[in-house]
């Protein structure tokens, strides 16, 4: 039986999946992500174990959705490496030629939110789309522009997190991004909410007036990304937007500061379709995994 593989290299955590497809898993294993050299070995055994206690499993391709900044650029001669990251241990580790050369099958990548914003297109929120942005708000924000069926970018992979984002008037606090101070994660990941109010995320009341500022920050890159690009949806993921309500006030800001201009139906009428939260669940990132190796092989989408 042909199956696929998937992994899905999160900050903190790896999801390995083993399945017929997308929708059909066949087993599923995590663990924490630790040093490069330990995690990349404990996941490749994981592999060569599963596939030897099951000696019908034909595993075709790899689908890895990783941590980024990861260069995703075909012809560079560190494709497949980890950018500069403060994780301990990972800048410019080589993470697709390890599995690749470790399970010699044929090995397709991509960011952990460019694999979740495949699943919101394939199977989640967006099914039947022509277009979606998915965007992560969490410990990061991270997001994915999907066209088609294919992530698109050419220089490097988007970094929706980095956006400038105008300040509310009232507001002083500095942000948390190392590189910009108050870019679009500085002021509204769930470090800069924790950091300005004094608590986690999770525990601000719905009544505090830092959910105002958060889904004005939010509605602000949501109007920047659909006056530049023109989705169809704005799929909204992360720990931040699991907040009761939260959406339905990005909802109110976009649809009331767009003001009109240039603002279909779809984005006026329809903004609660517009804007939505994630439909794929919790390993998004690990079943875009899953696609991205079906797909690549499909379309014989194979690095060299
Ligand atoms: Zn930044």
């Amino acid at each position: 039986m042909n199956v696929f593989g998937s992994i899905e290299a999160g900050g903190t955590k790896i999801v390995c999946l083993i399945a017929k497809n997308s929708t059909d898993i066949l087993d599923q294993w995590v663990i924490q992500t630790e040093a490069p050299e330990m995690t990349l070995n404990a996941i490749v055994s994981y592999f060569r174990d599963a596939l030897s206690q099951h000696a019908n499993w034909n595993l075709q391709a790899v689908g890895i959705t990783s941590f980024g900044p990861v260069d995703l650029i075909l012809n560079s001669k560190t494709y497949g490496h980890i950018e500069q990251t403060p994780k301990p241990g990972w800048t410019g580790t080589d993470i697709y030629g390890y599995i690749k050369n470790a399970l010699k099958v044929p090995v397709f990548l991509d960011t952990d939110v460019g694999g979740a914003a495949l699943a919101e297109y394939t199977v989640g929120a967006g099914k039947g789309k022509e277009s979606l942005i998915y965007i992560t708000i969490g410990t990061g924000i991270g997001g994915a522009f999907i066209f088609k069926g294919e992530n698109i970018y050419s220089k490097h992979h988007a970094e929706i997190g980095h956006i400038k984002v105008p300040r509310i008037v009232e507001d002083t606090f500095k942000g948390v991004c190392p590189f910009h101070g108050d870019c679009f994660e500085g002021m509204a990941s769930g470090p800069s909410m924790e950091k300005r109010w004094g608590m986690p995320a999770n525990q601000l009341p719905d009544d505090h007036a830092g959910w105002a500022f958060e889904a004005g920050y939010i509605g602000q890159a949501v109007i920047n990304l659909l006056y530049t690009l023109s989705p169809e949806m704005i799929v909204l993921g992360g720990g931040v937007m699991m907040h009761d309500g939260l959406i339905d006030q990005i909802r109110d800001y976009v649809a009331s500061n767009m003001n009109d201009y240039c603002q279909p139906d779809a984005y006026k009428q329809d903004i609660k379709s517009t804007i939505v939260l994630p439909g794929s669940g919790n390993i998004a990132g690990a079943i875009g995994g899953l696609i991205l190796a079906e797909n690549g092989m499909k379309l014989n989408k194979k690095k060299e």
